[in-house]
């Protein structure tokens, strides 16, 4: 269950613009029609990642029965019961009334949690009113507009606090259920693999050799596109004894069928194009006989571009001269050419001979594992912090530009979004310092990842 939280103010305040911001929808009518007693409404509400269950209180306030006092009375404590935090809203433009106090003394009765939110704060009509809210004696007022949309990433700041570990329980939960309710295609299915490269570096003796008799090969089967030709297979672990699933697209295989008179070199990119939009991790094979040359750049950049899962194999290594030699300046060429990422998996493999091959499969089931992951937003936020402590982001201009969080907002590839202030004076070098950061401390080594800045605007 999502944490709820429900918006209480007096009539005007912006409580249903308010709701409306959060859930992102026009789901509340914003009107002004008197006598009309509208149910609560519920939203799924969400600010960075944080997901809840916002509750808009507006029009209840229309009971004829009561004074506004008592109705106001009436509405809060119908609907704090099971709230996990309420947002109490006053008008920053208007400044406070008696219902605003009453309301405020009231609400202290109550063991739930108030983030007291000064709205209509835009420009700067609002700051006396705002200043002025802090005698409600709820604490840190925060001002926002939620007609434009200011202020909104502050809120977080103060409803994190609050509900965060109950929210990323509930999505803990849901990310579970959807797990035990996978199909094939999800992250527990087969691992989809594509062995790209250019012409002869041996991809097609590599999936022989793979395929061969110590496999079960579960049949060829027309697939994923009209020509492409997908093959699912299971691959003896050696070092766990598992079995593991595997559905590898046969890009070559591919070529020969299609009978193509198409140049080799540029079918090759083609080729690995096609492969990638099927596949979670990508092989790119060298030829230890040729090294690696600008082609092989160009694919891996595509790649990584795609936020595909790559690693590298160089074949051929039963007629590999110089292997150490050979491995180190590719290594090094690789951390030069691809500045996306650094340390991607490299193997050194013979299709002819069998070697290295169970251990750059392994790799790629965990590669695959880290291409997935999602970092739950508490320990990202710790890790945030402790590096915004330890190499504060600079004062261009003597003003200092402002860090607030960072959520995942995706995976597959793991996507990231920092949000803050002043972003635009963010040099490129603080933000490869944090990008480095979300790989060797939170485990995305080689994967590609993506990184927005966002101001909450
Ligand atoms: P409710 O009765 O508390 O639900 O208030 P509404 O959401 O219906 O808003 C009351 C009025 O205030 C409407 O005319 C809104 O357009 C206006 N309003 C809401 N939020 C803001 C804001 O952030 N700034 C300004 N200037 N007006 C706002
Ligand atoms: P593809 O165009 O990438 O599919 O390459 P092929 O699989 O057709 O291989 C091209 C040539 O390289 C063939 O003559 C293979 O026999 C040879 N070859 C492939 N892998 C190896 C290997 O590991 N060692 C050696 N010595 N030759 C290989």
């Amino acid at each position: 269950m999502k944490p709820q939280v429900i918006i209480i103010g007096r009539p005007n305040v912006g409580k249903s613009t308010l709701f409306n911001r959060l859930v992102g929808k026009k789901l509340a009518l914003v009107d002004d029609q008197p006598g009309v007693t509208r149910d609560r409404r519920l939203g799924d509400a969400e600010i960075a990642g944080l997901q809840f269950t916002v509750v808009d209180t507006a029009g209840w306030e229309d009971d004829d029965d009561l004074t506004l006092p008592g109705r106001m009375r009436k509405q809060t404590e119908a609907s704090l019961e099971g709230a996990d935090a309420a947002m109490f809203v006053v008008d920053a433009r208007a400044g406070l009334t008696p219902l605003d106090n009453e309301i405020a003394r009231y609400l202290r009765e109550y063991d739930v949690p108030i983030v007291l939110v000064a709205n209509k704060a835009e420009g700067s009509s609002g700051e006396s009113g705002v200043l002025e809210s802090y005698s409600l004696g709820l604490g840190e007022p925060v001002p926002l507009s939620a007609e434009h949309g200011e202020g909104i990433a502050d809120l977080f700041g103060s409803l994190w606090p609050i509900i965060g570990e109950k929210a990323e329980a509930a999505e803990a939960g849901a990310a579970a259920f959807a797990e035990a309710n996978e199909d094939e295609d999800a992250p527990l299915g087969p691992l989809k693999l594509a062995i790209v490269g250019r012409p002869n570096a041996g991809k097609s003796t590599l999936i022989n050799r793979m395929l061969g008799e110590d496999r079960l090969l579960t049949g060829p089967e027309a697939g994923i596109t009209r020509d492409s030709i997908s093959i699912d297979w299971q691959w003896n672990d050696p070092k766990s004894g598992e079995t593991r699933d595997i559905r590898i697209i046969d890009t070559a295989g591919m070529r020969k069928k299609r009978n193509v008179t198409e140049k080799l070199e540029k079918l090759s990119v083609a080729d690995a194009r096609r492969a990638v939009d099927f596949a979670e991790v990508v092989v790119l094979l060298l030829d230890a006989t040729q090294g690696l040359e600008h082609q092989d750049l160009k694919i891996a950049s595509m790649v990584l571009e795609e936020g595909r899962a790559l690693m590298i194999a160089i074949n051929k290594w039963d007629i590999a001269e110089d292997a150490s030699g050979l491995f180190n300046g590719i290594r090094a060429a690789l951390d030069d050419g691809l500045a996306q990422v650094r340390g991607l998996p490299l193997f050194a493999v013979s299709a002819k001979t069998g070697k290295g091959i169970d251990a750059m499969l392994g790799a790629a089931f965990d590669l695959r594992e880290s291409w997935s992951k999602r970092v739950p937003t508490a320990a990202l936020n710790r890790w945030f912090d402790d590096a915004l402590d330890a190499n504060p982001p600079p004062a261009p201009g003597g003003r200092r530009i402002k860090l607030r969080y960072i959520t995942q907002a995706s995976t597959r590839p793991p996507r990231f979004v920092v949000f803050g202030t002043r972003l635009d004076d963010l040099p490129k070098s603080y933000e490869r310092y944090l990008i480095n950061g979300i790989r060797s401390k939170l485990g995305f080594d080689s994967v590609p990842i993506r990184v927005t800045l966002k101001s909450p605007k």
